[in-house]
């Protein structure tokens, strides 16, 4: 059952992800969607029906500011393309309204800096859609790591890519994506190497493969990159836009190994470990995030890891990666 009260939840931007964690959020019992934000009326009749939305909730990118005459919505969750994540996270935020950014945070480290200070300056909470922060065998794998029963770790094999379909969409144009693969799906082999070592990156190398330059004329299709992190651990990950089946996060210790497929999509989430299968439950990744942040703010707990400070180190690392690619050579903080 729903409790008493919920987080109230405004959705921005009703795309393909939006739908996704709408749906998700009907399990949920701590948070529930009581507001959209959209510049596509057609959408917001679906949404009003289908989730009970009152008109008095719903907002246009134009409207945004109005948000903080609105008791009835607490949080507002972006969905919309990355490159406009920087600027709508300082509206809400001006709003006085908690906010959930979507992956990758913003377009570079600046920008997420200037989201972070702006959350703080408005006494607001910022976080970033990283679910799997929430999911049970990726839970179970950190566990084991922090335990020490894979040992020390020497060494973690990341990939995350899949073959993208329609020429024309936002995430193959730089103004609207920021970037190619390594934006979209990088950072999950990247989130993946920092949570399955529990060490940030010293230095980082990386390379570029195009081999349909026409395609990804505007953004990367496929890169390797390595990171090297302070205990001597090297993380080598990879991501593409153009094939499938890549998809997993292998850690290797001296005493023991995790290896998870598929490790990062929408689950069911699979891995083994040297003591056979990770046995957790398949949840709702989208209820259980949200119903974990709701959590926080609810019942103020500290905040898990997936606060606008986890998406910068993330997206310090992505400015490394692109650096790196365009001078040749190792980028080293
Ligand atoms: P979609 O294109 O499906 O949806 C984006 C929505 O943003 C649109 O439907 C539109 O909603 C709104 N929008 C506002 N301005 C624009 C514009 N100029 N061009 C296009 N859309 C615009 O994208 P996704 O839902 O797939 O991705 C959205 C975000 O979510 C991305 O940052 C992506 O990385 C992230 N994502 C995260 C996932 C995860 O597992 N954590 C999975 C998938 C995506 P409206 O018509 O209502 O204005």
């Amino acid at each position: 059952p729903m409790a008493d009260k919920p987080l109230r939840v405004a959705m921005m931007g009703l795309g393909g992800y939006a739908n996704i964690v709408a749906k998700g959020m009907q399990e949920c019992k701590l948070a529930k969607i009581t507001g959209v934000i959209s510049g596509t009326p057609s959408k917001v009749d679906t949404w009003k029906q289908k989730y009970g939305i009152p008109d008095g909730n719903v907002y246009n990118y134009d409207t945004v500011n109005q948000l903080k005459n609105n008791p009835d919505i607490d949080l507002v969750y972006v969905t919309t393309p990355n490159s406009l994540h920087h600027k709508h996270v300082l509206q809400i935020a001006a709003a006085g309204k908690h906010v959930i950014c979507e992956k990758p945070v913003a377009d570079n480290a600046k920008q997420a800096r200037e989201m972070i200070a702006a959350c703080e300056k408005a006494g607001v909470r910022f976080y970033i859609g990283y679910r799997l922060h929430f999911e049970p065998h990726t839970r179970e794998v950190i566990r084991m790591r922090e335990a020490g029963e894979f040992g020390k770790i020497m060494h973690v094999n990341n990939f995350m890519g899949f073959k993208i379909g329609d020429p024309t969409q936002w995430r193959l144009k730089k103004e609207l994506a920021g970037g190619g693969a390594m934006m979209d799906v990088g950072v999950y082999a990247l989130n993946g190497a920092r949570y399955s070592t529990g060490e940030e990156p010293v230095w980082v190398t990386a390379q570029e493969s195009k081999t349909d330059p026409v395609k990804f004329k505007d953004v990367d299709e496929t890169i390797t990159f390595q990171l090297g992190f302070p205990s001597g651990i090297i993380a080598n990950c990879g991501c593409t836009y153009n094939f499938n089946h890549g998809e997993r996060l292998h850690l290797m210790g001296d005493k023991g190994w995790a290896e998870m497929v598929p490790a990062f999509g929408y689950g069911p989430i699979r891995g083994n470990t040297h003591l056979g299968p990770i046995n957790q439950p398949d949840v709702n990744h989208q209820a259980y995030q949200m119903d974990g942040i709701a959590d926080c703010i609810l019942n103020n707990k500290p905040d898990p890891n997936v606060t606008g400070h986890e998406g910068l180190k993330d997206m310090i690392v992505v400015d490394a990666v692109y650096e790196s690619i365009r001078k040749g050579g190792a980028k080293i903080f």
